[in-house]
């Protein structure tokens, strides 16, 4: 049915390129490019199919990326790098007439800032040259977007209040560790706080706002306010949202790690200088500028190698109260995904299994013309029906409670 290229070869890819594979009715060629094609080669050679095809590429630089698709022609990208290459490939797909999709909105290298504004910009060019982009189709952002939907289309006249909520319960074994790419990770989280409440964002410090939430098979755990891109769309499309907020629980230790983190001064984004050993002559040194969160990175446990010990589940869902017939209605809809069972698949944990499922999903919908208008789009503005069906049979089955103590 179709081409597709993806890019980037970490936990994310890795799991997108798995399920790509399980369905060759649908991804007729796949390509993996990325920075280092060792890894996409270990992808190629864990999923056991040599007629997939790999590259190396510097998804920062267009020129590169414009070769490489016209070379290849896919269908589809599959942004599965890192947030700061959005812009890049976007460009990149628009000079080459490829269609487009991610899983993150672009941050700026130099701030960490997110905001879909820089993509949304892309609008009128992609609906001129007649191509599809589909933005956020991870899991959060992504599938919660699509329950939002689900929710708005079958059981709701107007949702008022949305909280979508993220439990991750593993136990990884290790003093500290992120389940995505620590650099953007890390800048996520030790932002400040934002949500919305009648038509207003209102900010909070960092980690501000807290309370335990009852997870299903989990129980209580402590959430947190965060600020969230996926608020940031789902406001506009149902404006009859009073209130939008974005929950994620934390344990006690990896918070005392953030914080020293933070308090020594690794988490910082901008450049410091240090006298470093040359490689050639190690008993001379040079002044040489690093980023310490960059330098945290190659340091931190990579996310990867996380899945053979974790232990426990993740539980991520959409709790909404709003009007139905008249009458008030709670719903709350979720998937919880172990982390074992993700690796024993994938080789992943359940952090990279949750978001490369959707991405692939999301793919899927566009080679199927289902998901296909062009444009730059957030996954809420497509039919949510066929990609809920499809969450269903690849792995990531949900289940609604209607009429619960939603907890907030
Ligand atoms: P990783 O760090 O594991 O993987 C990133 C990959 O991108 C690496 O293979 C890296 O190459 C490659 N890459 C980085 N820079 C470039 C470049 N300039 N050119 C080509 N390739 C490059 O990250 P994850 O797999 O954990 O995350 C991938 C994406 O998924 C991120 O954008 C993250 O924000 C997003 N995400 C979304 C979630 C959601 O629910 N929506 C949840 C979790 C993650 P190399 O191997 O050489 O370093």
């Amino acid at each position: 049915m179709g081409r597709v290229l993806i890019i980037g070869a970490g936990g994310v890819a890795t799991v997108a390129a798995h399920k790509v594979a399980q369905n060759p009715d649908v991804f007729t060629e796949i390509m993996i490019a990325s920075r280092t094609k060792a890894k996409c080669d270990a992808i190629v050679k864990a999923i056991g199919n040599p007629n997939i095809k790999t590259a190396k590429v510097d998804a920062d630089s267009v020129e590169e990326l414009v070769k490489l698709l016209s070379d290849y022609k896919p269908d589809i990208v599959m942004n599965l790098a890192l947030p700061y290459q959005d812009l890049t490939i976007m460009e990149a797909c628009l000079q080459t007439g490829c269609n487009y999709l991610d899983t993150a909105n672009y941050e700026p290298k130099d701030v960490a800032h997110f905001e879909y504004s820089w993509q949304w910009a892309y609008k009128k060019r992609f609906e001129d040259a007649g191509l599809t982009a589909i933005l956020g189709c991870g899991f959060d952002p992504g599938v919660s977007g699509v329950y939002t939907a689900y929710a708005a289309k079958h059981h709701f006249d107007e949702i008022q209040y949305l909280d979508i909520v993220d439990c991750n319960a593993g136990n990884h074994h290790k003093a500290f560790a992120t389940n995505f790419n620590p650099e953007i990770n890390i800048r996520e989280i030790t932002q400040k706080g934002q949500y919305y409440e009648d038509g207003k964002w209102i900010e909070t410090e960092p980690m501000e706002i807290h309370k335990p939430l009852t997870y299903p098979n989990i129980g209580p755990r402590e959430s947190y306010l965060l600020h969230h891109e996926e608020l940031e769309s789902l406001v506009l499309n149902y404006p009859t949202i009073k209130r939008a907020r974005f929950w994620m629980t934390f344990g006690q230790q990896y918070l005392t790690y953030l914080d020293v983190i933070q308090n020594i001064g690794m988490s910082r984004i901008d450049e410091v200088t240090y006298e470093a050993p040359l490689a050639d002559d190690p008993t001379k040194t040079a002044k040489v500028k690093i980023v310490p969160l960059q330098f945290l990175k190659a340091v931190l446990p990579n996310p990867q190698d996380l899945g053979e010990n974790y232990e426990g589940e993740t539980s991520i869902g959409c709790r909404i109260r709003g009007l139905k017939d008249g009458k008030e209605q709670t719903y709350y809809v979720y998937n919880n995904c172990s982390h074992h069972e993700a690796y024993l698949e994938t080789g992943m944990q359940g952090v990279s299994y949750t978001t490369g499922v959707p991405a692939m999903i999301g793919a899927m919908m566009f080679l199927k013309g289902i998901w296909k208008k062009p444009g730059v789009w957030n996954v809420e503005n497509f039919d949510p029906d066929p990609f809920m069906e499809q969450l269903n049979k690849q792995g990531l089955p949900w289940h609604e409670v209607f009429g619960g103590d939603l907890e907030l």
